[in-house]
């Protein structure tokens, strides 16, 4: 038997998260960046025409605009 490989919490994270992604949404969030698509709807996302914070949020969540709005609004909801 090999030797149980130790990985970080961060990484074991990050598994999950692109495993969650996957399910979802059947990429992960580096595979629709790399593409250059928003992971929810895989329209092309052009980073050229878009703010600093938007930027920032595609970078962390693959989401173009107008997905991370609709996902901030059920998130919203589902916290109050
Ligand atoms: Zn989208």
């Amino acid at each position: 038997m090999g030797k149980f490989k130790q990985i970080s919490i961060e990484q074991q994270l990050d598994n999950w998260r692109n495993d969650l992604a996957v399910a979802l949404f059947g990429m992960t969030n580096e595979e629709a960046q790399r593409e250059g698509l928003c992971i929810c709807c895989k329209e092309a996302v052009d980073q050229s025409s878009m703010a600093d914070e938007e930027k920032q949020k595609y970078e962390v969540h693959a989401l173009c605009p107008i997905c991370y709005s609709n996902h901030s609004v059920a998130w919203d909801r589902r916290k109050a």
